[in-house]
């Protein structure tokens, strides 16, 4: 029903899935140890991360540090980069861009989003 048929034989959807991703994929990445910045960088295939649009990672060409960097809802990245040093251990440097193309190291222990409401780790809703 409805005339606002999607145009979409599976390869077209793909293609559309794939320039998507294109479009979230950072000019550079920034090693939060060196601060070098760096262009050649792989898309990461993580499963199961909710609110993720994208992973990024790469290896710092000057410090040899991975640099791995999460698209997605601001509290999705905090609780994806959380998974991930857990999963990788406490030597990850993680970090991620924001969408004005900043990078923004991530610190344990330090609350992200703006006012951090306290509530003992629980997450709170998320209204967009
Ligand atoms: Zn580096």
């Amino acid at each position: 029903m409805g005339e606002a048929k999607r145009r979409g034989t599976p390869q077209e959807r793909a293609e559309e899935a794939r320039a998507k991703k294109e479009a979230l994929r950072p000019a550079q990445l920034v090693c939060g140890h060196c601060k070098t910045a760096f262009g050649e960088f792989d898309e990461l295939d993580v499963p199961g991360l909710p609110g993720i649009d994208a992973v990024f990672g790469g290896q710092c060409p000057a410090c040899g540090n991975d640099v791995v960097v999460f698209k997605g809802a601001p509290n999705a990245v905090a609780e994806a980069m959380i998974a991930w040093q857990k999963m990788l251990g406490a030597d990850a440097q993680l970090g991620y861009q924001s969408s004005d193309g900043r990078h923004v190291p991530y610190e344990p222990g330090a609350e992200p989003g703006d006012d951090a409401g306290g509530a003992g780790g629980a997450p709170r809703g998320t209204v967009h």
